[in-house]
């Protein structure tokens, strides 16, 4: 006999989950009840589900499956970052890390499986892009490291960025509606505030958000502020330029009033000179900006090599001096492949 494909319950949405109870005679409500289980205690499995009955349970498990990702490896740093290693339901797998601090505890989250675009520094590039993460993928992946949080620093999980494989916006959809789940009070109730999506730059996509009035954080891999430069090492810089780029920068602040992040990783003989220094001071005065310097992490053939301390400095002097905020961001997890640009699902 052929075996009926079973759908996926966390693809329906509430309403559709109390259609589903409707359908088969029961109570709505029962619809809210198995929501509640499937994301606000994540539920792996319907056996688990006691408000509901054995009979309801054995429907439920005859026409649905809860594709639960599943923590494969949890490799924990000297400096306390750990990386998980994620298993998607179809044997893919993607990786998140957790970046614990004195106050805080960050999530680095994946959206795709690979990356849909080449950046030339990135090893997560390397990997052929192999589908979209679901958002319930997404969701998944933050309820581990919000687990693991608890567990070994004794605190819930207090920011998430959208900096591990992947491009989001490539994924839009369905990172947007994993953030919906992880803000609602439905899901895990945090502030989007708390999140920041870090993107390469799709100037379309990053005007719809600012159409949409999203309320998280928005970064901006930048890296360089003159075109030819960044086309060098991120090609899709040729097709998105920093032109376009700045229009729908501005587009974004004008809407949300919400300050940018540029993620910048300064590199030897790439963009460590003074005219690097002062178009990137240029790019920064359209809008309340801070720029993040990033210890780069080489990914192994040597192209590229993190700059001298010395360009490193002038960058933060100069940015100083021109009023712009700038951090100095040290890498973590670097002896187990999980600092920024090293996710690669080596382990
Ligand atoms: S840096 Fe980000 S956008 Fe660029 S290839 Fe790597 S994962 Fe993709």
């Amino acid at each position: 006999m052929e075996e009926v494909k079973k759908k996926d319950i966390r693809a329906l949405t509430r309403e559709q989950l109390r259609d589903f109870f409707e359908s088969q005679g029961d109570k709505a409500f029962r619809g809210n009840q198995v929501y509640e289980w499937l994301w606000q205690k994540s539920a792996h499995s319907f056996d688990v589900m006691t408000n509901i009955s054995k009979e309801t349970r054995d429907m439920l498990e005859a026409n649905f499956v809860i594709n639960h990702i599943k923590v494969d490896q949890m490799q924990r740093s000297s400096d306390g970052t750990i990386k998980n290693a994620v298993r998607l339901h179809d044997d893919l797998v993607v990786e998140s890390v957790l970046i614990p601090t004195k106050s805080r505890t960050t999530a680095c989250v994946s959206s795709q499986v690979g990356c849909s675009l080449d950046c030339k520094f990135c090893a997560t590039a390397r990997l052929k892009r192999m589908r979209n993460l679901n958002p319930d993928e997404i969701y998944d992946q933050v309820v581990a490291i919000d687990n693991e949080s608890r567990l070994y620093f004794n605190r819930p999980l207090s920011n998430i960025v959208f900096m591990g494989m992947g491009e989001p916006l490539m994924n839009y959809n369905n990172v947007l509606k994993a953030i919906d789940k992880i803000t609602s009070p439905e899901g895990l109730g945090m502030s989007p505030k708390r999140i920041t999506v870090s993107t390469s730059g799709v100037p379309k996509l990053i005007k719809r958000m600012a159409d949409e009035e999203v309320k998280f954080k928005l970064a901006v891999s930048l890296h360089s502020a003159i075109d030819q430069t960044r086309t060098s090492i991120m090609p899709f810089n040729a097709k998105f330029t920093l032109a376009d780029l700045r229009e729908a920068l501005e587009y974004w602040y004008q809407k949300t009033k919400s300050r940018i992040t540029y993620e910048y990783v300064v590199w030897e003989g790439i963009n460590d000179t003074k005219k690097d220094i002062d178009a990137l001071v240029d790019f920064c005065r359209f809008a309340p900006s801070k720029v993040n310097l990033i210890e780069y992490n080489p990914i192994d053939d040597g192209m590229f090599q993190q700059a001298s301390n010395k360009a490193v400095d002038t960058y933060v002097e100069t940015l100083e001096r021109n009023g712009i905020v700038v951090t100095l961001r040290r890498s973590r997890g670097k002896d187990i492949d999980a600092a920024c640009g090293q996710l690669a699902n080596k382990s």
